[in-house]
């Protein structure tokens, strides 16, 4: 089963939570066991999972990934976004997620995060259910 979400980022630099789209898509395809596979086909952004309770968490590795990797830098790419596509390969492009008793298998805090460096866009993510 394949699904695409489609999202609008509202900043150059934004984590979006996805997890309530995902669970819903989980939840209509009625998948009781499974590995839901979640991948973003974009260069300048990312998908990661981590805390989705206290939101300075994601304002702090939304700053600290600035300061490891500024915007204004000496890069060769002369697009003007070097800093996102580093972003978004440390970050990563996928992730998976156990599906167990038709629901994810996330731990108590965690949320599954569409990660934005080089917004405002209309954006894509792909589900693969298996
Ligand atoms: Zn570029």
């Amino acid at each position: 089963m394949f699904e695409v979400i489609e999202i609008e980022s509202k900043n150059r630099e934004e984590m979006i939570s996805i997890t309530d789209k995902v669970s819903e898509i989980i939840r209509k395809a009625k998948i009781k066991e499974g590995i839901c596979v979640i991948y973003v086909p974009h260069t300048t952004a990312g998908v990661t999972i981590n805390e989705d309770a206290d939101p300075s968490v994601k304002k702090d590795i939304l700053n600290h990934l600035s300061k490891i990797i500024p915007y204004n830098e000496s890069y060769s790419h002369i697009e003007g976004n070097a800093d996102a596509h580093i972003k978004a390969s440390i970050i990563g492009s996928s992730v998976n997620v156990i599906i167990s008793n038709g629901e994810l298998l996330l731990g108590r805090w965690q949320g599954i995060f569409f990660c934005e460096f080089d917004g405002p866009r209309r954006r894509k993510i792909y589900l693969k259910i298996l």
